[in-house]
């Protein structure tokens, strides 16, 4: 099937999708009774998936596959998710517990280039999201200003052209020189 690519979204597309999403990381849990990383893009504005959002997603699954051989840890399953309410990736691991996994999925959000546009989630076997705070790191800065990003945006401090021209940027320089 065709990428949807540059469609606008609403809010209830994305409430619709984290709905979808739940029931289908449940599932993969019952079914390996493993932790999975839920990946997704952080992409502010109404297009989620674009071509940034999509080369975000490629260089994160090569982090993740990479991260996950220099400790031994089998990848046991994996699946894309190509909806027009941004890319995911499922993926569920053979690891010794899910808060490692968690503090290896904070190392690509926080040194990889592009790890500031990446949401890396991990969820246990029981289910249960293991959270930043929960393994006491702090939540995110902005792209643009020193401040927590989640309330960045929930205030919506800055114009989405400029957010939008940061994250070209950091895609464009991650292409070139990586
Ligand atoms: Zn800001």
């Amino acid at each position: 099937m065709a990428i949807p690519i540059d469609v606008e979204v609403g809010l209830s597309d994305l409430m619709k999708r984290r709905t979808a999403r739940g029931y289908q990381q449940s599932a993969w849990i019952k079914r390996h009774s493993l932790p999975v990383i839920s990946f997704r893009i952080n992409m502010p504005g109404p297009v989620k998936m674009n071509h940034a959002s999509l080369k975000v997603m490629n260089a994160g699954l090569q982090a993740v596959r990479k991260i996950c051989a220099e400790n031994g840890w089998t990848i046991i399953g994996s699946q894309k998710i190509n909806e027009k309410t941004g890319p995911e990736a499922m993926i569920c691991i053979q690891v010794p517990s899910a808060t490692l996994l968690k503090k290896a999925m904070m190392e690509i959000e926080n040194t990889h280039p592009l790890g500031r546009l990446m949401d890396l989630d991990v969820i246990d076997a029981e289910g249960k999201v293991i959270s930043r705070q929960g393994v006491q790191l702090p939540r995110r800065r902005c792209l643009l200003c020193e401040k927590d990003g989640k309330l960045c945006a929930r205030s919506r401090r800055h114009d989405l052209s400029d957010l939008m021209a940061v994250i070209e940027e950091m895609t464009h320089d991650y292409e070139c020189y990586a």
